[in-house]
């Protein structure tokens, strides 16, 4: 069993300025926060507006090999516009964050291979920032309606013949993001 899980948990309610994230990790620290989303300016500049707010709900922890992690959830909801048919449209994001944190490459190295990491060169860190980066992931390169009304999905399914394999627009504009 994992001694930390057992740890008394210190909850923080606001996201601070900096943090130890390795400090904050070995005494357990949960934070808590409901963030405007007008504070997280570089996620704003891709939104239609800025109403509403990111719920943070996560932990620094440490396993029982000690390695320090910051895992929790991350969720709001985002206006963006269709590029299909250039409306405006509700995205809601719900992000798991699970992330180790080390010292340097090297350190790392100690993670099975599947771990996502986060080098932390200094030991003041902006919660903020990693937060931020994690939402921008999560918002596709091209926004559209999952349904959208300018999408003429009729024509492609129609017909017995298996319609030739399509290059995946996402991913084209994925390697082009590259
Ligand atoms: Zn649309």
């Amino acid at each position: 069993m994992n001694p930390y899980h057992r740890a008394p948990i210190m909850p923080v309610v606001s996201l601070p300025q900096t943090i130890d994230p390795f400090k904050w990790a070995d005494r357990a620290t949960q934070v808590v926060a409901d963030v405007p989303l007008v504070q997280f300016t570089r996620l704003a500049a891709d939104l239609v507006n800025t109403n509403g707010s990111v719920q943070v709900n996560c932990r620094f922890e440490r396993d029982a090999q000690k390695m320090a992690f910051l895992r929790g959830d991350v969720a709001t909801t985002v206006t963006l516009i269709c590029q299909r048919c250039l409306e405006t449209m509700e995205l809601p994001l719900q992000v798991t964050i699970d992330l180790a944190l080390v010292y340097d490459e090297d350190h790392a190295k100690k993670l099975s291979e599947d771990t996502d990491y986060l080098v932390v060169v200094e030991q003041e860190v902006v919660l903020a920032e990693i937060i931020e980066d994690e939402l921008l992931l999560n918002i596709p390169f091209t926004p559209m309606h999952e349904a959208c009304d300018a999408l003429p999905y009729q024509a492609e399914i129609e017909g017995d013949v298996p319609a030739p394999v399509k290059e995946n627009p996402f991913q084209v504009l994925a390697t082009l993001k590259k």
